[in-house]
Protein backbone atom coordinates (compact mmCIF):
# COMPACT_ATOMS: atom_id res chain seq x y z
CA UNK A 1 0.00 0.00 0.00
CA UNK A 2 0.95 3.13 -0.70
CA UNK A 3 2.80 5.57 2.01
CA UNK A 4 0.78 8.73 2.84
CA UNK A 5 2.20 12.13 4.17
CA UNK A 6 0.83 11.47 7.44
CA UNK A 7 2.80 7.98 8.03
CA UNK A 8 6.05 10.22 7.70
CA UNK A 9 7.38 12.47 10.54
CA UNK A 10 10.49 14.45 9.34
CA UNK A 11 11.60 15.98 12.74
CA UNK A 12 12.24 14.77 15.92
CA UNK A 13 14.77 14.84 18.64
CA UNK A 14 16.61 12.04 21.11
CA UNK A 15 18.48 12.12 24.29
CA UNK A 16 21.39 12.62 21.86
CA UNK A 17 20.43 16.40 21.94
CA UNK A 18 17.11 17.51 23.84
CA UNK A 19 15.09 14.74 23.74
CA UNK A 20 13.83 12.65 26.18
CA UNK A 21 13.99 9.47 24.80
CA UNK A 22 16.85 7.13 24.18
CA UNK A 23 16.78 6.64 19.73
CA UNK A 24 15.21 3.24 20.51
CA UNK A 25 12.64 4.81 22.71
CA UNK A 26 11.59 7.27 19.98
CA UNK A 27 11.26 4.70 17.47
CA UNK A 28 9.24 2.11 19.08
CA UNK A 29 7.06 5.15 20.33
CA UNK A 30 6.94 6.65 16.72
CA UNK A 31 6.38 3.27 15.40
CA UNK A 32 2.95 2.67 17.68
CA UNK A 33 1.46 6.38 16.65
CA UNK A 34 1.52 5.13 12.92
CA UNK A 35 4.78 6.43 11.95
CA UNK A 36 6.44 4.48 8.84
CA UNK A 37 8.67 6.88 7.72
CA UNK A 38 11.31 8.89 9.78
CA UNK A 39 14.20 11.34 9.72
CA UNK A 40 15.97 11.42 13.41
CA UNK A 41 17.03 15.39 13.72
CA UNK A 42 18.80 16.02 16.43
CA UNK A 43 20.53 19.72 17.24
CA UNK A 44 24.05 19.55 15.64
CA UNK A 45 24.71 15.78 15.98
CA UNK A 46 24.40 12.86 14.34
CA UNK A 47 24.83 10.80 17.53
CA UNK A 48 22.04 9.04 18.15
CA UNK A 49 21.87 7.67 14.45
CA UNK A 50 24.10 4.33 14.77
CA UNK A 51 21.29 3.42 17.70
CA UNK A 52 18.46 4.90 15.51
CA UNK A 53 19.38 2.23 12.06
CA UNK A 54 19.59 -0.40 14.02
CA UNK A 55 16.19 -0.17 15.94
CA UNK A 56 14.65 1.25 11.99
CA UNK A 57 15.85 -2.06 10.64
CA UNK A 58 13.99 -4.40 13.42
CA UNK A 59 10.78 -2.16 13.21
CA UNK A 60 10.89 -1.76 9.49
CA UNK A 61 10.46 1.97 9.49
CA UNK A 62 12.28 3.98 6.54
CA UNK A 63 14.71 6.21 8.47
CA UNK A 64 16.38 9.10 7.04
CA UNK A 65 19.41 10.58 8.42
CA UNK A 66 19.22 13.67 9.73
CA UNK A 67 20.34 16.83 12.06
CA UNK A 68 18.64 19.91 12.97
CA UNK A 69 21.73 22.43 12.32
CA UNK A 70 21.94 25.86 14.13
CA UNK A 71 22.45 29.18 11.97
CA UNK A 72 21.59 33.09 11.83
CA UNK A 73 20.18 34.87 9.82
CA UNK A 74 19.85 38.72 11.06
CA UNK A 75 20.95 37.89 14.40
CA UNK A 76 18.04 35.23 15.03
CA UNK A 77 19.08 32.05 15.32
CA UNK A 78 17.82 29.51 12.01
CA UNK A 79 17.19 26.32 12.28
CA UNK A 80 17.89 24.03 9.19
CA UNK A 81 16.23 20.84 9.30
CA UNK A 82 18.95 19.06 6.55
CA UNK A 83 18.51 15.10 5.31
CA UNK A 84 20.94 12.42 4.23
CA UNK A 85 18.74 10.63 2.19
CA UNK A 86 21.79 8.80 0.61
CA UNK A 87 23.28 8.27 4.26
CA UNK A 88 25.93 10.60 5.85
CA UNK A 89 29.15 11.49 4.26
CA UNK A 90 32.53 11.96 5.75
CA UNK A 91 32.64 15.50 4.97
CA UNK A 92 28.82 15.63 6.96
CA UNK A 93 30.76 13.87 10.16
CA UNK A 94 33.34 16.81 9.65
CA UNK A 95 30.85 19.53 10.01
CA UNK A 96 28.71 17.44 12.83
CA UNK A 97 32.28 17.79 14.69
CA UNK A 98 32.76 21.87 14.01
CA UNK A 99 29.21 22.40 15.03
CA UNK A 100 29.09 20.25 18.18
CA UNK A 101 32.08 22.60 19.13
CA UNK A 102 30.78 25.64 18.55
CA UNK A 103 28.32 24.17 20.51
CA UNK A 104 30.88 23.65 23.72
CA UNK A 105 32.11 27.00 22.99
CA UNK A 106 28.83 28.76 23.64
CA UNK A 107 27.94 26.34 26.40
CA UNK A 108 31.32 27.77 28.02
CA UNK A 109 30.15 31.45 27.09
CA UNK A 110 26.95 30.86 28.71
CA UNK A 111 28.02 30.03 31.99
CA UNK A 112 30.10 33.20 31.57
CA UNK A 113 27.42 35.48 31.04
CA UNK A 114 25.10 34.41 33.51
CA UNK A 115 27.73 34.92 36.10
CA UNK A 116 27.54 38.54 35.01
CA UNK A 117 24.01 38.51 36.44
CA UNK A 118 25.29 36.70 39.79
CA UNK A 119 24.10 33.10 38.44
CA UNK A 120 26.29 30.39 39.28
CA UNK A 121 26.35 27.24 37.69
CA UNK A 122 29.15 24.88 36.93
CA UNK A 123 29.46 23.26 33.59
CA UNK A 124 29.34 19.77 34.93
CA UNK A 125 26.33 19.78 36.95
CA UNK A 126 24.91 21.23 33.41
CA UNK A 127 26.55 18.45 31.03
CA UNK A 128 24.92 15.99 33.77
CA UNK A 129 21.43 17.67 33.07
CA UNK A 130 22.45 16.58 29.14
CA UNK A 131 23.09 13.12 30.31
CA UNK A 132 27.33 13.86 29.30
CA UNK A 133 26.66 15.65 25.92
CA UNK A 134 26.81 18.84 25.25
CA UNK A 135 24.38 21.03 26.84
CA UNK A 136 21.86 22.94 24.91
CA UNK A 137 19.61 25.42 26.40
CA UNK A 138 17.12 23.34 27.94
CA UNK A 139 19.95 21.77 29.62
CA UNK A 140 21.17 25.01 30.89
CA UNK A 141 16.75 25.62 31.67
CA UNK A 142 16.75 22.61 33.89
CA UNK A 143 19.99 23.13 35.73
CA UNK A 144 18.56 26.77 36.68
CA UNK A 145 15.51 25.45 37.56
CA UNK A 146 17.36 22.57 40.08
CA UNK A 147 18.94 25.32 41.36
CA UNK A 148 15.97 27.69 42.57
CA UNK A 149 17.01 30.67 40.16
CA UNK A 150 13.28 30.17 38.12
CA UNK A 151 10.53 28.37 38.69
CA UNK A 152 10.41 26.39 35.48
CA UNK A 153 11.84 26.05 32.17
CA UNK A 154 9.32 28.60 30.82
CA UNK A 155 10.40 31.30 33.10
CA UNK A 156 13.89 30.29 32.10
CA UNK A 157 13.91 31.06 28.53
CA UNK A 158 11.41 34.51 29.54
CA UNK A 159 14.30 35.76 31.58
CA UNK A 160 17.45 34.29 30.70
CA UNK A 161 17.82 31.91 27.59
CA UNK A 162 15.47 33.01 25.07
CA UNK A 163 16.15 35.32 22.05
CA UNK A 164 17.97 38.85 22.80
CA UNK A 165 18.46 37.35 26.68
CA UNK A 166 21.19 37.81 28.68
CA UNK A 167 21.99 33.71 28.19
CA UNK A 168 21.18 33.83 24.35
CA UNK A 169 24.61 33.99 22.69
CA UNK A 170 25.12 36.43 20.12
CA UNK A 171 26.90 36.38 16.87
CA UNK A 172 27.62 32.35 17.62
CA UNK A 173 26.36 30.61 14.40
CA UNK A 174 27.19 30.32 10.59
CA UNK A 175 25.19 32.39 8.57
CA UNK A 176 22.24 31.25 6.97
CA UNK A 177 24.31 31.84 3.32
CA UNK A 178 27.43 30.22 4.60
CA UNK A 179 25.60 27.34 6.19
CA UNK A 180 23.30 25.90 3.32
CA UNK A 181 26.43 25.73 0.52
CA UNK A 182 28.47 23.83 3.76
CA UNK A 183 25.84 21.11 4.49
CA UNK A 184 24.67 21.00 0.49
CA UNK A 185 28.48 20.17 -0.11
CA UNK A 186 28.26 17.52 2.16
CA UNK A 187 25.69 15.69 0.76
CA UNK A 188 22.75 17.39 2.60
CA UNK A 189 19.37 18.46 1.62
CA UNK A 190 18.52 21.72 3.82
CA UNK A 191 14.72 22.12 4.94
CA UNK A 192 14.64 25.35 6.77
CA UNK A 193 12.78 24.03 9.85
CA UNK A 194 9.16 25.65 11.66
CA UNK A 195 9.11 29.21 9.96
CA UNK A 196 6.38 30.15 12.03
CA UNK A 197 8.19 29.43 15.04
CA UNK A 198 10.81 32.92 15.12
CA UNK A 199 8.55 35.02 16.29
CA UNK A 200 9.14 37.56 13.19
CA UNK A 201 6.06 39.58 11.22
CA UNK A 202 4.60 38.58 8.58
CA UNK A 203 6.63 40.38 5.92
CA UNK A 204 10.18 39.33 7.69
CA UNK A 205 9.75 35.67 7.46
CA UNK A 206 8.67 35.89 3.79
CA UNK A 207 12.58 37.66 4.11
CA UNK A 208 13.42 34.76 5.59
CA UNK A 209 12.28 32.16 3.55
CA UNK A 210 13.03 34.27 0.51
CA UNK A 211 16.61 34.85 1.83
CA UNK A 212 17.17 30.52 2.63
CA UNK A 213 15.50 29.72 -1.52
CA UNK A 214 18.44 32.44 -2.29
CA UNK A 215 21.28 30.70 -0.56
CA UNK A 216 20.28 27.56 -2.42
CA UNK A 217 17.62 26.11 0.52
CA UNK A 218 15.83 22.95 -0.89
CA UNK A 219 12.80 22.48 1.52
CA UNK A 220 10.77 24.76 4.32
CA UNK A 221 8.19 23.07 6.44
CA UNK A 222 4.74 23.81 5.97
CA UNK A 223 3.62 21.79 9.22
CA UNK A 224 5.55 22.10 12.62
CA UNK A 225 3.16 20.46 15.38
CA UNK A 226 0.16 21.79 15.84
CA UNK A 227 -0.99 24.91 13.69
CA UNK A 228 -3.90 25.94 11.76
CA UNK A 229 -5.21 25.54 8.36
CA UNK A 230 -4.99 29.11 7.11
CA UNK A 231 -0.95 28.89 8.25
CA UNK A 232 0.01 25.77 6.28
CA UNK A 233 -2.11 27.10 3.16
CA UNK A 234 0.22 30.43 3.31
CA UNK A 235 3.43 28.40 4.28
CA UNK A 236 2.69 26.10 1.47
CA UNK A 237 1.94 29.04 -1.15
CA UNK A 238 5.24 30.49 -0.42
CA UNK A 239 6.71 27.28 -1.08
CA UNK A 240 5.37 27.29 -4.28
CA UNK A 241 5.88 30.44 -5.32
CA UNK A 242 9.97 29.81 -4.16
CA UNK A 243 10.17 26.17 -5.66
CA UNK A 244 11.19 24.72 -2.16
CA UNK A 245 10.09 21.06 -1.03
CA UNK A 246 7.28 20.99 1.34
CA UNK A 247 8.15 19.12 4.47
CA UNK A 248 6.67 18.68 7.93
CA UNK A 249 7.27 17.21 11.07
CA UNK A 250 6.34 16.96 14.78
CA UNK A 251 9.48 18.31 16.21
CA UNK A 252 8.81 15.97 19.10
CA UNK A 253 11.08 16.57 22.26
CA UNK A 254 9.14 14.49 25.14
CA UNK A 255 6.11 12.67 25.67
CA UNK A 256 3.41 15.76 27.41
CA UNK A 257 0.91 17.72 26.85
CA UNK A 258 3.60 20.69 25.75
CA UNK A 259 4.63 18.61 22.76
CA UNK A 260 2.92 17.14 19.84
CA UNK A 261 3.86 13.26 19.52
CA UNK A 262 5.73 11.82 16.46
CA UNK A 263 3.52 11.63 13.50
CA UNK A 264 1.06 14.41 15.08
CA UNK A 265 0.54 17.53 13.41
CA UNK A 266 -2.06 19.54 11.75
CA UNK A 267 -3.22 18.09 7.89
CA UNK A 268 -0.77 17.42 5.84
CA UNK A 269 -1.29 19.03 2.07
CA UNK A 270 -1.83 17.15 -0.64
CA UNK A 271 0.73 18.50 -2.44
CA UNK A 272 3.13 16.79 0.18
CA UNK A 273 5.32 13.92 -0.65
CA UNK A 274 6.62 11.12 0.64
CA UNK A 275 10.39 12.35 1.10
CA UNK A 276 11.68 9.33 0.26
CA UNK A 277 9.74 8.95 -2.96
CA UNK A 278 11.12 12.82 -4.04
CA UNK A 279 14.64 11.76 -3.13
CA UNK A 280 14.48 8.40 -4.84
P1 LIG B 1 19.69 25.36 21.62
O1 LIG B 1 19.57 24.50 20.38
O2 LIG B 1 20.62 24.80 22.62
O3 LIG B 1 19.92 26.79 21.29
O4 LIG B 1 18.26 25.27 22.33
C1 LIG B 1 17.10 25.51 21.58
C2 LIG B 1 16.02 24.55 22.04
O5 LIG B 1 15.45 25.04 23.23
C3 LIG B 1 14.87 24.42 21.06
O6 LIG B 1 15.12 23.45 20.11
C4 LIG B 1 13.75 23.98 21.98
O7 LIG B 1 13.82 22.59 22.18
C5 LIG B 1 14.08 24.65 23.31
N1 LIG B 1 13.32 25.89 23.54
C6 LIG B 1 13.36 27.02 22.84
N2 LIG B 1 12.55 27.96 23.38
C7 LIG B 1 11.97 27.39 24.45
C8 LIG B 1 11.03 27.83 25.43
N3 LIG B 1 10.52 29.06 25.42
N4 LIG B 1 10.67 26.95 26.40
C9 LIG B 1 11.18 25.72 26.45
N5 LIG B 1 12.07 25.24 25.54
C10 LIG B 1 12.45 26.06 24.55
MN1 LIG C 1 15.16 21.39 20.80
MN1 LIG D 1 14.17 24.02 16.04
MN1 LIG E 1 13.65 20.59 16.49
Amino acid sequence: MALAASQCDYHMHSTASDGALSPTELLHLAADKGVQELALTDHDTFAGLQEARAVARTLELTLLEGMEFSCAWKGITIHLVTLWPQGLTETAREVAVIQEKARWQRAEKIIEKLSKARIQLELDEVVEAAGGRVPGRPHFARSLVERGYVKDQGQAFRKLLGAGKLGDVKNHWLEIDEAVPLLKDAGGWCILAHPLRYKLTRSKRVRLVQAFAAAGGQGVEVVSGRQDQNQTASMLKLAEELNLLPSWGSDFHAPGPACPFPGCFARIPAACQPLSEVFA
